[in-house]
């Protein structure tokens, strides 16, 4: 997205290079402020309860109706943990017990950081928030792969059933690239 106007002075931005910098940046014509635009870090959960997981049916876009795990864009003046925490209560209104930092996923296509915790259910008064159209808890059979949101999203979950057979729960890290939607609607091999 283009910065069009200065957010200090109000005055049309152009596109150059400031000096000492290597790449085009939106430069204010009146007041010179450079307006960076940096990456943005999703923070969210990943909560089991019996053998289940927690999901979330997507009540906005994109992927509208489509499952995911409770996580948003993190907040100024918050911990990471602190906005999964509260993305956790607006989607599902559920509460995380003992979270974890698990996963890190760079997305540079998009400019994304996804970082996940994991973490036990509080209690099972969960519900939808008003970005979510159900909340539900799946066991792993009932995973619904060819509806999930994002690569993300599927990857997480095919890292966390193979640390589950493993019996531990490394922090993982990876690197999502756009090749790996065309996997997005098929049920992963030996899950
Ligand atoms: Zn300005």
């Amino acid at each position: 997205m283009p910065i069009k106007y200065c957010s200090h002075c109000g005055a049309t931005t152009r596109q150059l290079i400031p000096n000492g910098d290597q790449k085009l940046r939106h430069v204010c014509s009146h007041c010179e402020t450079v307006h960076y635009i940096n990456p943005k870090i999703i923070t969210g959960s990943l909560i089991e309860h019996d053998d289940k997981i927690l999901l979330c049916q997507r009540a906005i876009e994109p992927q509208y109706g489509k499952w995911t795990l409770p996580a948003g864009f993190m907040e100024n003046n918050e911990t990471c943990l602190q906005g999964a925490i509260r993305e956790t209560r607006e989607e599902a209104n559920a509460e995380l017990q003992q979270p974890e930092l698990y996963s890190v996923y760079d997305i540079p296509h998009i400019s994304q950081v996804y970082m996940i915790y994991k973490a036990k259910l509080d209690s099972l008064n969960f519900s939808p928030g008003v970005e979510s159209i159900d909340v539900r808890l799946f066991g792993r059979e009932e995973i619904p792969w060819q509806e999930l949101a994002f690569s993300v999203i599927r990857e997480t979950l095919i890292t966390y059933f193979n640390d589950k057979d493993a019996g531990h729960y490394p922090l993982h890290t990876g690197v999502i690239t756009p090749e790996m939607k065309d996997l997005l609607r098929h049920k992963p091999e030996g899950i």
